[in-house]
């Protein structure tokens, strides 16, 4: 039995920043540090490197490469192509929890910090809460990822369900020690909000 090629770190981190560059969501099993096969990746950046660049001023845009028709890559499905990069959605600090991105888990739990002072007044962090660990940061593209999966999933009902899977408040974190508190994933001081 003839073991499959592996993608090189090198090459997976290349496709990793050419997304970013063009502005593509990468399929989750892309983004996770899992071993993808060469196969996989070749194609992969095939498809990146046929994107359009992301519109910066000044830059004249590149000519599309020749590009052969995508074969089966779970890439997810191609955005209309955008002239100005897409708005990030604007969530509020919290705590949340939305259907894993790695699909690994069935749920993956989130904090999210926005600042509200200093050289970084006005800017949002994400951090992953993975149970027994120190918090994990989570950064570029990742964290804008988990950051339109929030929206799409909704504010609340994703800090509720944080509330409901973990018993602590989705937006305070306190510990959640009443049924309807746990049921709601809320306390109900934050519940009034
Ligand atoms: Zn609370």
């Amino acid at each position: 039995m003839s073991e499959q090629r592996m993608a090189s770190t090198e090459m997976v981190e290349e496709i990793r920043t050419l997304a970013a560059i063009r502005d593509h969501r990468l399929a989750p099993y892309m983004t996770d540090g899992r071993p993808m096969t060469l196969a996989m990746a070749l194609n992969a950046r095939r498809h990146l490197l046929g994107r359009p660049v992301r519109h910066s001023a000044g830059a004249s845009p590149q000519p599309a490469a020749k590009v052969a028709p995508m074969s089966p890559v779970p890439v997810e499905p191609e955005r209309v192509t955008q002239r100005t990069p897409v708005p990030l959605p604007e969530i509020p600090a919290g705590y949340y929890a939305i259907p894993s991105l790695t699909g690994v888990n069935d749920l993956a739990f989130y904090r999210v910090k926005v600042v509200t002072e200093g050289r970084w007044s006005g800017r949002t962090f994400v951090d992953q809460i993975v149970g027994g660990k120190p918090d994990f940061p989570v950064r570029g593209e990742r964290a804008r990822q988990v950051l339109r999966a929030i929206a799409d999933a909704g504010i609340e009902e994703s800090m509720r369900e944080y509330g409901r899977s973990l018993g602590y408040c989705g937006r305070c974190n306190r510990h959640l020690t009443d049924a309807v508190s746990r049921s709601e994933g809320m306390g109900p001081e934050c519940r009034r909000k």
